[in-house]
C-alpha cells in the first residue's frame, strides 16, 4: 500500500550535512521556532585538519569541538539530529520527500543542502600521513603556520603557478613542483622567474618526514629538495549529488548555484550554504552562508504563512 504524503513525519526544514554550515542555519531557524531536522553522514571535508582557522573567537580550536559546542547551543531550540545520510530527495505535490539511508522517508516545507565538497587529493606516497598537518591546500587556513619556511607548491599549469606565486605572501622560500613537463607558457615563466620561485620537473617519488611532518620532497632521479610544508591543487567534488537530483544547477566552478536572494537556488525552495555553493571555501563563510539561508528560508515559511 502506498503512503500519503501527509503520513509522512514532516518539518518545516530538512537540513542535508551537519558542518558549520548546516549547523549554523539550524540554530537561527531553531530560533524562528521550526521545527528543523538536521541530516548528517559526518564526512567533514576537514576531517584531517588538527586546527582551524581565522574563525573570529575560535581561531585555533578543533574543528570537531567548534561542531560540539554548535550542537550543545541547539539544543534548547528543540532542533533535531539525525547522524544518517540522505540517499534521495524529491519534490512532491506540496512538500519535499527526503529518503534516509536504510528507507526512512520524511517530508519537509523547505530543504537546504549543506553537503559541501570533497577533495581529491593527488596520488603522492607519503601524503596521505603528512595532509592537515604539513601538506596543505589553503594557504587563509594554514599559510601563516607555514610562514618564512620552505614551502613546496604541487600543482600544474596555471593553477600550479598561481598557487606558487600567492604562497610569496607567506614565505620568500617557494619551489614548485609540477610531477613532469611543466610546459610553462612564456608569461607563467617569467612570473615565477620574477619572484624568484624555482621549479621542479621531474616526477615527485615520494614525500619523506616524521610524524606527519614533511622534511623533503623525493624525486624520480633520487635526488630531494628539503621543504617543511606542502601546498597542493586538490580537486573538489560536490559531497552529494541530492542538487542534480532536483534538477538545481551546478557547475564546476561554480558548484551549487543561487540565484535568488538568501542562498535559494535555480529551484524554489531549494537552498544551498556552505562550501557546496563554492564561493569562499572557509568555515566562518560556510556558517554565514548558514545563517543567510536560514534567513531565505524563514521568510518563504512566513509569506506562506502569514500572507
Ligand atoms: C584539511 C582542511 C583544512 C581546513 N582548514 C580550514 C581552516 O583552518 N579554516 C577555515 O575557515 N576553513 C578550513 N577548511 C575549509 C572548511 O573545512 C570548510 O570551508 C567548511 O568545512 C565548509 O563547511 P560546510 O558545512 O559547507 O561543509 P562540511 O564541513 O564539509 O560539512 C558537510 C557535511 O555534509 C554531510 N553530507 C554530505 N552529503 C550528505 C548526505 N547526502 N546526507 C547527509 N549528510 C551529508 C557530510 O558528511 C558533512 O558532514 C579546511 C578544509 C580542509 C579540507
Amino acid at each position: 500500500m502506498s503512503t500519503r504524503e501527509e503520513d509522512i513525519p514532516g518539518y518545516d526544514a530538512i537540513i542535508v550535512g551537519g558542518g558549520p554550515a548546516g549547523l549554523s542555519a539550524a540554530l537561527i531557524l531553531g530560533r524562528c521556532r521550526r521545527r528543523v531536522l538536521v541530516c548528517d553522514s559526518g564526512q567533514y571535508r576537514n576531517h584531517a585538519a588538527r586546527e582551524m582557522h581565522g574563525f573570529l573567537s575560535r581561531d585555533g580550536i578543533a574543528p570537531s569541538e567548534l561542531r560540539r559546542i554548535a550542537r550543545e547551543q541547539l539544543a534548547p531550540y528543540g532542533v533535531e539530529i539525525r547522524e544518517s545520510a540522505v540517499t534521495d530527495v524529491r519534490r512532491g505535490a506540496r512538500r519535499f520527500e527526503v529518503t534516509l539511508e536504510g528507507g526512512e522517508r520524511l517530508r519537509c516545507r523547505k530543504l537546504l543542502l549543506a553537503t559541501g565538497l570533497v577533495d581529491r587529493l593527488p596520488e603522492l606516497p607519503g601524503l596521505p600521513a603528512m595532509y592537515g598537518k604539513s601538506v596543505h591546500h589553503c594557504p587563509y587556513c594554514d599559510g601563516w603556520e607555514a610562514r618564512d619556511q620552505a614551502i613546496g607548491v604541487y600543482g600544474q599549469g596555471g593553477t600550479g603557478v598561481s598557487l606558487a606565486v600567492n604562497m610569496k605572501t607567506w614565505s620568500d622560500d617557494v619551489v614548485l613542483f609540477t610531477d613532469g613537463p611543466a610546459s610553462l607558457s612564456r608569461s607563467d615563466a617569467d612570473r615565477l622567474a620574477r619572484h624568484r620561485i624555482g621549479v621542479r620537473e621531474e616526477r615527485v617519488a615520494r614525500l619523506e618526514g616524521r610524524d606527519g611532518m614533511l622534511e623533503r620532497v623525493v624525486l624520480e632521479d633520487g635526488s630531494a629538495v628539503e621543504r617543511r610544508s606542502l601546498f597542493v591543487k586538490a580537486k573538489q567534488e560536490q559531497g552529494a549529488d541530492l542538487a542534480e537530483r532536483l534538477r538545481c544547477t551546478v557547475t564546476e566552478e561554480r558548484g551549487v548555484e543561487t540565484v535568488a536572494e538568501h542562498e535559494e537556488t535555480t529551484r524554489e525552495g531549494v537552498f544551498v550554504a556552505g562550501d557546496a555553493s563554492k564561493e569562499v571555501l572557509l568555515a566562518i563563510v560556510a556558517a554565514a552562508e548558514g545563517a543567510a539561508a536560514a534567513f531565505g528560508i524563514n521568510c518563504a515559511l512566513q509569506e506562506e504563512e502569514l500572507a
